[in-house]
């Protein structure tokens, strides 16, 4: 039986942790398999694609979606055939126990048979000085969300992905000028994205550059930047062995981040869910959402160094929601319960 969120005598059989479009899809899979699942929504309710504009390749839209009508749509979707979501965030995980305990920042307490965590990454961040100071302030993540902002602006662009292509393509909407800053001189950035911000004509690039320090403050917002630069690229590691590195400030109203991501899987510290190098979710070898914690799946962002595409998310969130269900289905096939600690002493 499953219970509502905070109620810690019941135990629901499968709890989602993460909104975006993994944990959407899982959803669909598991409501649609009567397990009632709960969505946590976290801190960034329906994860990356909110903050994206149009997504061009995710199959069935042939002239593209909105990623908030996407996620809008599947949150719908997941909801038509039983999913619950709330508004949690979880803190802790104690999965060394079954059933598994979750606690959020409320301090509720959710006991789940199954978990499948599908919590994503967040913008990653260069380390740069006044980083913190000015975040929102002028240096921001998401230029679909800012960049407005920043109307007969000069800004710059951190990154040679694709995420900084389509940032700095956004913000030629409003700014006078876009300035790519890349720490190598070639893009990572696929080629149709970064032939779109080639031919841009307000786009302009800085090879083999990196943001050192942003200028400005909180009432004055950003205004501008020092930046480092080396003919072999990546400056800011030959700052310390003194190798010659130019320096040069420039004026600039807004700067954005487009340098990747950092998987969400601070909650699984102390667990025996094991991470790769990066912090990925390790998933078992072979095509599997499995970890290494029995009843517990990854799916997502969060589990792929590698692919990272909504179209892949939404894959394996379908993924883990069907292995979830064939392992609690195993359990009661064989007389085991998901809700004991000896049942854990068996896996
Ligand atoms: P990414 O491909 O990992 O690119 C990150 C970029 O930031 C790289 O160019 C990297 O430089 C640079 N970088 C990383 N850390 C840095 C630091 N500390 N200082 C300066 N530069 C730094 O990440 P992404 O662009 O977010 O893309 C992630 C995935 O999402 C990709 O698979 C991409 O195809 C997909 N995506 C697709 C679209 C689209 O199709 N419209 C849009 C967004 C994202 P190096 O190149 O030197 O490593």
């Amino acid at each position: 039986m499953n219970g509502s969120n905070g109620d810690t005598e019941t135990v629901r059989d499968v709890v989602i942790v993460g909104s975006g479009v993994a944990g959407l899809s899982a959803a669909v899979y598991a409501a649609r398999a009567d397990l009632e699942p709960l969505v946590l929504e976290g801190p960034e309710p329906g994860g990356q694609l909110t903050l994206t504009t149009d997504v061009e390749n995710y199959l069935g839209f042939p002239e593209g979606v909105g990623g908030m009508e996407l996620i809008q749509r599947g949150k719908e979707q997941a909801e038509r055939f039983g999913a619950e979501f709330s508004h949690g965030t979880v803190e802790r995980t104690t999965l060394d126990e079954r059933p598994f305990e979750l606690e959020l920042s409320s301090g509720d307490v959710l006991r789940t048979r199954a978990l499948i965590v599908a919590t994503g990454a967040s913008a990653r961040l260069v380390g740069a000085e006044n980083e913190d100071e000015l975040m929102g302030y002028g240096l921001s993540t998401c230029a679909t969300c800012d960049g407005a902002f920043h109307r007969g602006d000069d800004v710059l662009v951190i990154g040679g992905g694709d995420s900084a292509m389509e940032e700095a393509l956004f913000l030629t909407k409003f700014a006078d000028s876009v300035t790519v800053v890349h720490r190598r001189d070639e893009l990572r950035a696929s080629e149709v994205m970064a032939r779109r911000a080639r031919d841009n004509e307000t786009i302009d690039f800085r090879w083999n550059t990196e943001l050192l320090e942003i200028h400005g403050s909180q009432e004055a917002g950003v205004t501008g930047a020092t930046l480092v630069s080396h003919p072999d690229g990546h400056p800011t590691e030959k700052l310390e062995v003194g190798d010659e590195v130019e320096r040069e400030g420039v004026a600039v109203g807004g700067i954005f981040y487009g340098v990747g991501h950092v998987p969400n899987t601070d909650f699984l510290a102390d667990t025996a869910v094991k991470l790769d190098a990066s912090d990925h979710l390790r998933t078992l070898e072979g095509r599997t959402t499995e970890t290494a914690v029995p009843g517990v799946f990854g799916a997502g962002d969060v589990a792929d160094p590698e692919y990272r595409q909504a179209i892949t998310a939404a894959g394996t969130g379908s993924m883990a929601a069907l292995d979830a269900e064939a392992w609690l289905d195993e359990r009661a096939a064989d007389g085991r319960s998901a809700d004991t600690a000896e049942a854990l002493a068996d896996d």
